[in-house]
């Protein structure tokens, strides 16, 4: 074995070695609220197979334009009351008024949710753009200052390696992050990315600009490349050509497809953690397979 062979070998070792290390890895975990009784049950099976993977935390998505206010609640509860999880719940400002915010707010805090993934959110479909309620919150900013004031919430919010499309520019964007964790954001969470090093430029632009929160890098797992296109064109995120070629003729070969999404998301997460990276976010889409194979890969393991 030639130097550089054995060095890669101890890079390798010590990076799947993390668990339980001086500095170990933290994962979280995406859900979102299931519409019928048979996605719940597919969800519940998803949480029982990821949790003891034992998560920093389990977040669960606000329907776009409020939609699925009382699901999100119900099921955030529910993960509080029946797992060892630690749930939090995403909130948007759409289509609310302030104090239906609030009360949604308090309810969270009264039942032992203290951390919230505060957003501003997306416009209902068929709306261009986001309208503040009339007696809503105007953004993010000011709904983590309300939160901040009602009590000492943990709060997460979203940020993007590949800027917003609201944003006038890459400074902006940075500059309204610095905002939100100036309002009392503890971590950012990012737009799902596919090129490490979009994040990585992401996070030195962030840092020199004074932003000095974790920013964690929210990885996707690529289950359906046709919804990946419709989505990627709303938020922003390029999909690199290399993406492109190797989903190419899959569309109905969901068995190779799985394979080729836990190879993608498992050597960008391999890359992360070479640069350094500690933390990972995962959209997990309900679905635990993809995951827990992308997980295992990194050196996580349950514990139990
Ligand atoms: P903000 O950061 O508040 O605003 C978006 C951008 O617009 C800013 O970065 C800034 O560049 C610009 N901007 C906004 N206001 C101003 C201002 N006053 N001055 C200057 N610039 C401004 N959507 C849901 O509906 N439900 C969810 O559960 C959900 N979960 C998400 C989780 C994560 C981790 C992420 C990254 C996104 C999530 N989204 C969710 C999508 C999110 O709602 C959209 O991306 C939305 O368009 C922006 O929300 P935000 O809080 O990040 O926006």
């Amino acid at each position: 074995m030639t130097l550089p062979d054995k060095f890669l070998e101890r890079v390798e070792t010590e990076r799947l070695s993390n668990i339980g290390g001086s500095n170990p890895l933290s994962i979280s975990f995406e859900f979102f609220p299931p519409t019928t009784e048979k996605m719940a049950s597919k969800l519940w099976d998803t949480v029982e197979r990821l949790g003891p993977l034992s998560p920093s935390f389990v977040s669960v998505t606000y329907g776009a334009g409020g939609s699925t206010r009382e699901r999100t609640h119900g099921l955030v509860s529910r993960i509080r009351k029946e797992t060892d999880l630690e749930p939090a719940a995403h909130l948007t400002c759409v289509g609310a008024s302030k104090s239906e915010i609030e009360e949604v707010a308090q309810q969270y805090w009264e039942s032992g949710v203290k951390h919230i993934v505060a957003l501003r959110g997306d416009p209902p479909e068929g709306q261009d753009g986001f309208v503040a309620h009339p007696d809503g919150f105007k953004g993010s900013v000011e709904l983590i200052e309300h939160l901040k004031k009602m009590h000492d919430f943990e709060i997460s919010v979203g940020c993007y390696p590949e800027i917003h499309p609201d944003a006038a520019s890459s400074l902006a964007d940075i500059d309204y992050l610095k905002r939100k964790m100036d309002a009392g954001a503890d971590r950012a969470i990012t737009q799902f990315f596919f090129d490490p090093d979009t994040y990585l430029r992401f996070i030195d632009r962030a840092q020199a600009q004074g932003v000095d929160i974790p920013i964690i890098p929210g990885i996707l797992p690529v289950t359906s490349y046709s919804k990946l296109r419709q989505f990627s064109g709303q938020c922003g995120t390029q999909i690199p050509s290399w993406l492109t070629h190797l989903f190419e003729g899959l569309d109905d070969d969901p068995a190779t497809r799985n394979l080729v999404a836990a190879m993608v998301a498992s050597e960008q997460c391999r890359q992360l953690q070479r640069a350094g990276v500690k933390d990972f976010h995962f959209y997990t889409l309900n679905r635990a397979d993809l995951v827990y194979a992308i997980c295992h890969t990194m050196g996580v393991r349950p514990n139990r």
